[in-house]
């Protein structure tokens, strides 16, 4: 079966006007009857696809009959990657002015807030501390972010806290944040360094504002050259030298 069999398959080929249909590269059993004959593809653009015939065959009869044939990816076959709905590429980072991005209807991120009762002074009072929004931050939501931003440049395991001289919950800089996380989170209001990030209480840096300014003139690199610190060397004064005597003008 199996020799007749590739004959018959790349003939099916050919009947249904397959392209670039190259050497026989082997078969492979489905079941009792039936085996998928492969054939390298060479068309242009199909590197590693294959075309495969589904051929089968009564138990005993020599009679071939062809099910079915494709166009496949081998194993070396350059195919695109997986499908992933949209919501799932999305990156942090990806959002651009204009772009619009909801939140999935099931974010456990978010809870139900409080409706607004209309009344300007108890609404004002009641937004402030998160009634009045459709929804607010759930525990998991403000646990999740609390670790995002431990974890991250401005947690107290950076290389920046690590050197710096103080942390930020000392600093004159920090201002605390409102709500749950105000014992552990402040932004940075220092322009000369994490202005306007959320830092972390026990993050820090250079510019801690308890830092003293350098005594002296700053950096031993660029102290003034000291005349004082110069040799005295004698110098010997040169021998008088003679001047050449000149000749009598002749008379
Ligand atoms: S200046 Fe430095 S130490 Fe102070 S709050 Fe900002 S990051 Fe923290």
């Amino acid at each position: 079966m199996l020799e007749s069999g590739a004959a018959v398959a790349r003939a099916a080929l050919a009947d249904v006007g397959a392209d670039g249909v190259g050497e026989h590269l082997g078969v492979t059993a489905e079941d009792e009857v039936s085996a998928t004959h492969h054939f390298a593809c060479t068309m242009s653009g199909y590197r590693g696809w294959q075309w495969a015939v589904v051929v089968a065959a009564v138990t005993g009869s020599s009679a071939v009959t062809v099910s079915e044939s494709a166009l496949l990816p081998g194993p070396d076959a350059l195919i695109a990657p997986e499908w992933l709905p949209w919501d799932q590429r999305v990156q942090p980072g990806d959002l651009s002015p204009g772009d619009l991005l909801a939140p999935a209807p099931d974010d456990p991120r978010l809870v139900p807030g409080f409706a607004a009762t209309g009344d300007p002074e108890i609404d004002d009072v009641a937004y402030e501390s998160g009634l009045g929004r459709r929804q607010v931050l759930s525990l998991e939501g403000r646990l999740d972010a609390a670790q995002r931003w431990y974890d991250g440049d401005y947690g107290p395991n950076s290389d920046m806290a690590k050197s710096a001289p103080s942390i930020c919950g000392l600093c004159g800089f920090f201002t605390p944040l409102a709500g749950a996380l105000h014992g552990v989170f402040g932004v940075c209001c220092n322009s000369m360094s994490a202005d306007g990030h959320v830092v972390h209480f026990s993050y820090g840096c250079g510019a801690h504002s308890d830092v003293a300014a350098p005594t002296g003139m700053g950096s031993p690199a660029f102290e003034p050259f000291d005349d004082a610190a110069i040799e005295l060397v004698e110098i010997e004064p040169r021998a008088a030298v003679e001047a050449p005597v000149e000749a009598a003008p002749a008379e």
